[in-house]
């Protein structure tokens, strides 16, 4: 079965993937996808977090189709995974992240599949406290395209600091001049995008790609990004005022720690044995800092 795979990135390198453990919350229309086409490269081991079940909106825009309605999605996508790969060895975790954050705790790497930013912000400083590499991704309003970015605690920019710099030196400019970024609605809370299933799944293909050159990154195999976010646009974009991207068109972006971030920050990172320090800054600060309402968040 792993014959042309093996063929492709060697044996020994096939055999490394299949000793790596990956965590992926958000099983939506990203997340699953990431997951199915790990488990489709070689990786064996996973655990599945997330607290949705399949619903018939679901169906043009997920991995699982109508075979799994009203199952969760984790155990959808689960099964997903063992018919590609019998060997995989795929952990369910229904339920919201902060239930299981523990699951977190012996991962080489973790997928954010998830939409919400106050979610991303929980998630971060998990991973902070854990020194655990983190990808995420996120699909611009309509699916015009999106972003994926790599986190290494401490090394680099944290997922709120990267949230700050992003939101302030890029602006994504749309058809209506309106700022648009990420998964605001109208009424400044976080939704769900409307956005087409190919066009939210080549921003996660992205992100599967970025997974993969990090779990290799010790082996030949392994050819460097070249920063640590890519800008995707699916369509003609303004990604930076005055230049327009062409559709298809990937922009790498490299994006700094903020000394003064209110997480990660030179202050924080003196203090990163008293995790009390880290957990004493509010998500409303976070929002206060980075212009985003953290109430009423929807998946
Ligand atoms: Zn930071």
């Amino acid at each position: 079965m792993w014959d042309r795979v093996e063929r492709l990135i060697g044996k020994d390198n096939l055999t490394l993937l299949g000793e790596k453990r990956v965590g992926v919350v958000g099983l939506g229309s990203g997340g699953g996808f990431v997951a199915q086409s790990l488990a489709m490269s070689g990786v064996k081991n996973f655990v599945l977090i997330d607290d949705d079940t399949l619903e018939a909106t679901n169906l043009v825009r997920h991995v699982a189709d109508r075979r799994y309605l009203g199952q969760p999605k984790v155990e959808a996508v689960a099964d997903l995974i063992i018919q590609r790969n019998p060997q995989a060895v795929v952990k369910t975790c229904y339920g919201r992240i902060e239930q299981h954050l523990d699951e977190l705790d012996n991962l080489d790497l973790l997928i954010v599949g998830v939409d919400g930013e106050q979610v991303k912000y929980i998630i971060n400083e998990a991973c902070l406290e854990r020194d655990l590499v983190a990808i995420y991704a996120g699909v611009y309003e309509r699916g015009e395209g999106g972003d994926v970015v790599i986190i290494y605690p401490y090394d680099g920019p944290c997922y709120a600091c990267w949230s700050a710099a992003v939101r302030e030196e890029v602006q994504l400019v749309n058809d209506v001049g309106e700022l648009d970024y990420g998964m605001i609605g109208p009424e400044g809370t976080i939704e769900a995008e409307p956005a087409l299933w190919l066009h939210v799944v080549r921003v996660a293909l992205t992100q599967a790609d970025f997974a993969l050159k990090f779990l290799l990154k010790e082996t030949t195999q392994y050819s460097s990004l070249p920063t640590n976010t890519v800008i995707l646009a699916n369509n003609a974009l303004e990604i930076i005022a005055g230049e327009q991207t062409p559709p298809h068109s990937a922009l790498w972006v490299q994006v700094d720690r903020d000394p003064y971030c209110l997480v990660c920050g030179d202050q924080m990172q003196a203090n990163t044995t008293d995790s009390q320090t880290i957990r004493a800054v509010s998500l409303q600060d976070l929002a206060d800092e980075t212009g985003i309402s953290v109430e009423n968040e929807s998946e």
